[in-house]
């Protein structure tokens, strides 16, 4: 399906990631034991409503909103969880710190959805379809959860075929979707046009009626219509109405929250014991993440240390710096010093390094003997970031990076070293 060598072209490029069965995924993750089950999150009490089923209880006809009454009487083995919105907003953050690593242009819908603007980011991170091939591995790797991509070139677009790239139910039985769907530019109108008008933005039951009313049924049915008549129809909305018939929502992607943090999480498909092998991890991670940072222009005063070990405990040490750093070389100092006080005799599971307390990057007062060594070390960073931007992120790296001659860095986003699931059933 993804056609790689076909270049997206200057059309914008809009990703829409939406979360499998968001709440009913994470109690499964957190409960091995409901694998396979129908479950159902929600209110249990009498008058209880879904929030989420998994495909398993959809394929009963469990769908959210339903009453839980109705739920339990058409699927009687379905396994009935109370929702804990504090997890749900754990893992959420860090979907939106994985899309984060991505682009800046992110506008979050609810905990699972985000829309992303990823036209700027084709010349890092490559082509539209890989960024999203690549945000599914990272949240499958990093968070065991399952994320749906539609790519399209505006919002609506997106939104629409991340849903064709769902799995679906059909005859009492869970069908796979493809994972990612793409309307390429140019099949906009090919791809609306048999869709239900009720499909598009913004249009709610009685818009809906008034144009079942006078025989508009499909968006093609709708294309007919001149601007003018569907404005005398339903006022303003008219106007608004044309356009996503025409695959033309110039909608843009908002961002309605700065970021707080900026972070990267590796996890190893064998444990890690060496401490070489941990250290040069977490150089590659600081690498990564001190290259997102002068990217932005922004730099961070607090530098966090994540491990998990084998068994799934998890450790995080901070610290907070007195002046805000963009510099590499310091970043990993820290990461270092953070590092010595924790004990990997258990073998490291995952990695991660995030950076907090970020604030615009501004050339901060220091003293003389500081200022001789920050100078070197803050030009050499935006240095190393220009060369970067020109030539490429394995342009340039640390010595310590330097394996056999060999430049050894996170390369566009992808995880060279950590398990390739990417021939799994997702
Ligand atoms: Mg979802």
């Amino acid at each position: 399906m993804s056609d790689l060598a076909k270049p997206w072209g200057s059309s914008k490029a809009i990703l829409h990631a939406d979360l499998d069965c968001y709440f009913a995924a994470v109690e499964i993750l957190d409960n091995p034991s409901l694998v396979g089950k129908p479950v159902i999150v929600g209110g249990s009490g009498p008058r209880g409503v879904v929030a989420a089923a998994n495909y398993q209880a959809r394929a009963y006809g469990v769908h959210s909103a339903m009453p839980m009454a109705i739920a339990r009487r058409i699927c009687p083995n379905a396994v009935i969880v109370d929702g804990r919105h504090s997890r749900y907003m754990e893992f959420s953050n860090q979907f939106q710190e994985i899309l984060g690593t991505f682009t800046d242009e992110i506008e979050p819908i609810g905990l699972d959805e985000a829309f992303l603007d990823v036209s700027g980011a084709s010349m890092l991170f490559g082509h539209p379809i890989k960024i999203a091939e690549q945000i599914r591995r990272n949240v499958f790797e990093d968070l065991s959860l399952s994320v749906c991509i539609g790519v399209g070139t505006t919002k609506q677009i997106a939104k629409l075929a991340s849903k064709r790239a769902k799995p679906s139910v059909s005859n009492g039985k869970v069908i796979q979707g493809p994972g990612i769907y793409v309307v390429w530019p140019g099949e906009e109108r090919g791809f609306l046009e048999p869709l239900s008008v009720g499909e598009l933005w913004g249009v709610g039951v009685k818009t809906l009626e008034k144009l079942n009313g006078i025989g508009i049924k499909t968006v093609s049915d709708l294309r007919e219509v001149p601007q003018k008549s569907l404005v005398k129809l339903l006022g303003k909305s008219g106007q608004n109405l044309h356009l996503l018939a025409m695959g033309l929502d110039g909608d843009k992607v908002t961002q309605s929250r700065a970021r707080k943090s900026i972070g990267r999480e590796k996890t190893f498909s064998t444990d890690l014991f060496s401490q070489d092998s941990i250290s040069g991890e977490l150089v590659r991670i600081c690498d990564s993440v001190a290259g997102s940072l002068n990217r932005k222009g922004i730099g961070a005063r607090t530098v966090t240390v994540k491990v998990r070990f084998g068994n799934f405990q998890t450790f995080t040490r901070s610290v907070t710096l007195a002046q805000p750093t963009n510099s590499q070389a310091e970043i990993i100092k820290h990461v270092r010093a953070l590092a010595s006080q924790i004990s990997f005799d258990q073998g490291v599971r995952l990695l991660g390094v995030s950076l907090s307390n970020l604030s615009e990057f501004k050339t901060v007062q220091l003293t003389l003997d500081e200022l001789e060594n920050d100078t070197k070390q803050l030009s050499l960073t935006e240095a190393i970031t220009k060369i970067r931007e020109r030539f490429g992120n394995d342009s340039l790296a640390p010595a310590s990076l330097l394996k056999s001659g060999k430049l050894d860095v996170i390369r566009d986003h992808e995880q060279q070293w950590g398990p390739d699931r990417s021939g799994q059933d997702l």
